[in-house]
């Protein structure tokens, strides 16, 4: 827990300021815990949030379905084609 001296409490990690500060009154506080707490997130979460694109297999998923559409569309005009002239 973050401790100021002035303010002779206890600081939620949550409430220091980015600069570990108090937020009371604004003296540096003990910025350990903070440290620990703020800037590193656990590994998995990091992970995840390192990696917002999509996997590869997504990506071949969405070429198949655009192959796939696109035959259909070229069956689709021949039908109308073969119907309608
Ligand atoms: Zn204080």
């Amino acid at each position: 827990m973050p401790w100021c001296e002035r303010c002779d409490r206890f600081l939620n990690p949550n409430t220091v300021t980015a600069e570990g500060t108090c937020p009371s009154c604004g003296r540096p506080v003990d910025a350990s815990e903070v440290r620990a707490v703020g800037t590193v997130p656990p590994p998995e979460t990091a992970s995840d949030d390192d990696e917002p694109r999509a996997p590869w297999h997504f990506w071949v998923m969405v070429v198949g379905v655009v192959l796939y559409l696109g035959w259909r569309l070229v069956e689709l005009v021949m039908w109308a084609v073969r119907n309608w002239l």
